[in-house]
């Protein structure tokens, strides 16, 4: 038992009403049998669940009318790679094009990771487009391999290679195949998109390729390359992966910290009453505006206020020419010329009446006169 939940090994043990429910589940994307047995590891179980999958994909109509490309598709040969180093080294592009749309798909040759994007055009400008984005999210690989398509072949592309500094490099004519594994992942994709009733099945469905363990030894692409599961399925505590919480917790510990003497520093908190003449941040105006504090709002810090309509701001009476001092800060006197610099950090979030955040004053610099 975890928390309620019965456990097989590390797998939850579903119970009958939800059993078709995950099969569905894993069913995302019409893997077979095997691959969704591989899904299904660690994560669910049932007994007689391996019968209930196999009744499941003979059942599937999209499944049985793509079957014997998904047959062929495991034959062709992709290791004139040798296997990376790591993750996000060697990376695979392709083009292809589907049901009227043309579509790029990027794949990772250590952790198969596949990216797919839609294309507004076929030109070198359209590609780069999406690998600058990809590779600002990602990092840019050691090497690109694409084929000899006019986009990639282009005095353009090779600048691009070499401003984000990655090698580039194209299919020969002598290895046709050395663009194997970009071209399997789109007979993969190809299929998937067949086989999809509309985006939301399809990118389920890549979502599912990519929690999908390569085999039994092997964790998913998504493991591989990000480090984490994109999985729906339950899952127990994730281990293996090297745990920032802890350091992040102190991270958070110290912002707060800082934070604090930033604030303590510059901004002592004060609150107001009720009559109290005070300035509140207009945010689309961009400018300070006189207003009274109407009423104290529920939420810390936060008062309402009525700000003055402009043509009634008077020029604040001028006081006896003693200089504010903190002391005065925290019980308002009357409106008058030392009050109009205070620097205060209440928004104006809706006109008439007016919540503001509020509590905070501070002199500015040149107050401080020398
Ligand atoms: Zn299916």
């Amino acid at each position: 038992m975890d928390d309620g939940v019965i456990l097989k090994g590390n797998a939850a043990v579903i119970p009958k009403l939800l059993r078709a429910w995950y099969i569905d589940k894993l069913h995302d994307g019409h893997q077979g049998r095997v691959k969704m047995e591989l899904r299904a590891k660690d994560a669910v179980y049932w007994p007689g669940m391996r019968n209930y999958i196999e009744s499941k994909v003979n059942a599937c109509q999209p499944c049985q009318f793509t079957r014997p490309a998904n047959d062929c598709m495991e034959l062709t040969p992709d290791h004139q790679h040798p296997v990376p180093q790591g993750p996000w080294q060697d990376v695979s592009t392709d083009l292809f094009y589907y049901n009227s749309h043309n579509y790029i798909l990027v794949v990772d040759h250590y952790s198969s990771y596949v990216f797919v994007y839609k294309l507004t055009g076929t030109t070198s400008r359209d590609v780069i487009e999406i690998l600058m984005q990809l590779f600002a999210e990602h990092g840019s690989p050691i090497t690109l391999y694409s084929d000899n398509g006019p986009q990639f072949d282009s005095r353009e592309f090779a600048n691009f290679a070499a401003r984000f500094e990655f090698r580039h490099t194209t299919s020969s004519p002598l290895h046709p195949q050395s663009n194997g594994i970009a071209e399997r992942q789109v007979r993969i994709v190809k299929d998937l998109l067949k086989r999809s009733n509309g985006n939301d099945a399809f990118y389920r469905g890549l979502r599912s390729l990519r929690s999908t363990p390569l085999d039994a030894h092997l964790p998913s692409p998504a493991e591989m390359l990000l480090g984490r599961k994109v999985d729906t399925l339950p899952r127990r505590a994730c281990g293996g992966q090297p745990n920032h919480r802890e350091q992040l917790e102190r991270r958070r510990e110290q912002q707060r910290l800082n934070f604090n003497a930033r604030f303590q520093r510059h901004t002592p908190v004060r609150a107001f009453d009720v009559g109290d003449p005070v300035l509140v941040r207009n945010a689309r105006a961009n400018e300070w505006q006189p207003a009274t504090v109407v009423d104290k709002h529920h939420t810390p810090a936060s008062y309402i206020v009525q700000p003055k309509p402009a043509r009634e701001v008077n020029p604040p009476e001028t006081s006896d020419g003693e200089t504010a001092t903190e002391d005065r800060m925290h019980t308002p006197p009357a409106w008058r010329r030392e009050a109009m610099p205070l620097r205060r950090t209440a928004q104006m979030i809706r006109p008439d009446p007016v919540r503001t955040r509020s509590g905070r004053i501070s002199r500015p610099p040149e107050r401080l006169q020398y």
